[in-house]
This record gives C-alpha cells, sequence and structure tokens, in this order.
C-alpha cells in the first residue's frame, strides 16, 4: 500500500490476522476513534448459535472445535449485516473474510453497494503469542470490553474499566485443543489472503506483537492515511 489513494467514506477496514492477534481489541478502539461500525463474524455467529437460528445449530460443533463455518453461512450472515443502515457509514470487518472465497464473494458485495477496501491491516503475531493470548482472554459480559489475565487487567479488580459490571466471560473455543485447529485453519485457509491484498495493494503490515497502545497508535496512522 503507497498510501496515494484517498478513500472517501464509506469505507471498509478489515482486520485481518490469527486467533489472539488483537482484531477485536483494535476494532473496538476504532469504532470509538473514527465512528465505524465494527463487523465480527465471530460475534455473529455465536449471536446466532445463542439464538438457536437455523444457521447457529449448524454452526456450534464446527466453532466448538476450532474450525471454519462453512463459506456459504458466514457469507449470508455478513450480506444481512451490511445491509443494515448503519453499515452504510463504513465498517470494520473483524474476522471476515477468511477464505478467498469469502474474499471474493465480498468483492462482489462491495461492487454493488459502492463501497471500496480502504486497508487491510495484517496483525502480524508469532504462534506463541497467540496461543497465550487467547489462553488467557476474557470479556465483559455485559458491553464486551476484552481482557486478559496477564496483559490487560481491569483496573479495579473484578469490575469492567467501561460499563463497571462485575460478570466476565470466557469462550468455550479458547481452549488448547480448539485453539490447535483454528491456528492450523489460520495457515492453511486465512494467510493467503496476505498475498491476495498485497496485489491489489491494499495490504499494510501492523507489528501486533507491540503492546496493546502502540498497536493502535500504528493503526490510527494507517487509517488516517487512508480515510478521508
Ligand atoms: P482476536 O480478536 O484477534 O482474536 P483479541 O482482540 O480478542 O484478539 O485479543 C486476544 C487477547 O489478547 C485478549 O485477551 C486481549 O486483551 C489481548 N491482547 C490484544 N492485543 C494485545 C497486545 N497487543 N498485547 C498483549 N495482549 C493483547
Ligand atoms: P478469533 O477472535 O479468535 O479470531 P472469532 O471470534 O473471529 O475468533 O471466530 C470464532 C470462530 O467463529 C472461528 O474459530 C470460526 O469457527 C468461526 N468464524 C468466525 N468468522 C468466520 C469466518 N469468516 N469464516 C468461517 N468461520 C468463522
Ligand atoms: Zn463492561
Amino acid at each position: 500500500m503507497d498510501g496515494s489513494s484517498q478513500v472517501t467514506a464509506p469505507a471498509v477496514l478489515i482486520l485481518l490476522g490469527p486467533p489472539g492477534a488483537g482484531k477485536g481489541t483494535q476494532a473496538r478502539k476504532l469504532t470509538e476513534a473514527f465512528g465505524l461500525v465494527q463487523l465480527s463474524t465471530g460475534d455473529l455467529l455465536r449471536a446466532a448459535v445463542a439464538e438457536g437460528t437455523e444457521a447457529g445449530r449448524a454452526a456450534e460443533a464446527v466453532m466448538k472445535a476450532g474450525g471454519l463455518v462453512s463459506d456459504e453461512i458466514v457469507i449470508a450472515i455478513l450480506r444481512d449485516r451490511m445491509a443494515e443502515p448503519d453499515c452504510a457509514a463504513g465498517v470494520i470487518l473483524d474476522g471476515f473474510p477468511r477464505t478467498t472465497v469469502q474474499a471474493r464473494a465480498l468483492d462482489g458485495l462491495l461492487a454493488e453497494t459502492g463501497q471500496s477496501i480502504a486497508a487491510v491491516l495484517s496483525m502480524e503475531v508469532d504462534d506463541a503469542a497467540m496461543v497465550d493470548r487467547v489462553s488467557g482472554r476474557y470479556t465483559c459480559a455485559k458491553c464486551g470490553e476484552g481482557y486478559h489475565d496477564s496483559f490487560k487487567q481491569p483496573k479495579a479488580e473484578g469490575v469492567c474499566d467501561s460499563c463497571g459490571s462485575t460478570e466476565f466471560k470466557r469462550r468455550a473455543d479458547d481452549n488448547a485443543t480448539a485453539v490447535a485447529s483454528r491456528l492450523k485453519a489460520y495457515h492453511a485457509e486465512t494467510a493467503p489472503l496476505i498475498a491476495y491484498y498485497q496485489d491489489r495493494d491494499v495490504l499494510a503490515p501492523v507489528d501486533a506483537m507491540a503492546g496493546i497502545d502502540d498497536v493502535s497508535g500504528e493503526i490510527a496512522g494507517i487509517v488516517r492515511q487512508v480515510i478521508a
């Protein structure tokens, strides 16, 4: 990416990276800083599972085992969400696309809506760091703010910084067996998207090994270059 082509809103940003890279953490910060809507296919799928919809029932076992949900289901969920009015102002895709089929489907969808990809933020982390991050992860049960046993604890123990709730939850798939499958799926299916977006000149590498605030700073600098 050479930063020469600014995209006027509505912009689409993509956060690309393995589980635990910090996509959710950074997407949340971007919504606050740039007023874009965070669109996480993981969150949408977990909501579908909780509601017991047809897609949720089909996805549940695959997610628990750390596999990828079928392109057909994920693309349908994303398409429906992107059609909602709040997405017209621009979105941050967190966890989508994860396969080349999904990337092509997104290209088709954006051609229909007249939106374009401003940047693909490629979050680079070591496999070992990813395992540490995922295994210590938990979130506020009320507002979804993310925390970590070692890297990001609430300022007051047991109380969410953002909303004051004292209830937290951990994901069923953040266990060693599922994490190994998720990492394998990432390398086999998702990592090829780095070249896919490099070829389209929208890839922006981010050093996601740095601390949370340093990563946010690097991302904000990139986003300011591409969003008018
Ligand atoms: P992803 O959405 O890519 O799976 P998350 O944003 O949920 O990743 O982050 C995974 C875990 O690592 C969370 O517990 C989060 O608090 C923590 N984390 C995120 N970014 C960093 C970072 N740069 N350094 C250390 N820990 C981080
Ligand atoms: P992480 O934050 O650890 O990267 P996500 O919350 O994005 O995890 O995704 C959790 C699970 O939901 C994935 O392991 C996968 O089973 C499913 N999932 C999420 N997004 C997609 C996608 N774009 N394609 C296929 N499966 C997905
Ligand atoms: Zn909270």
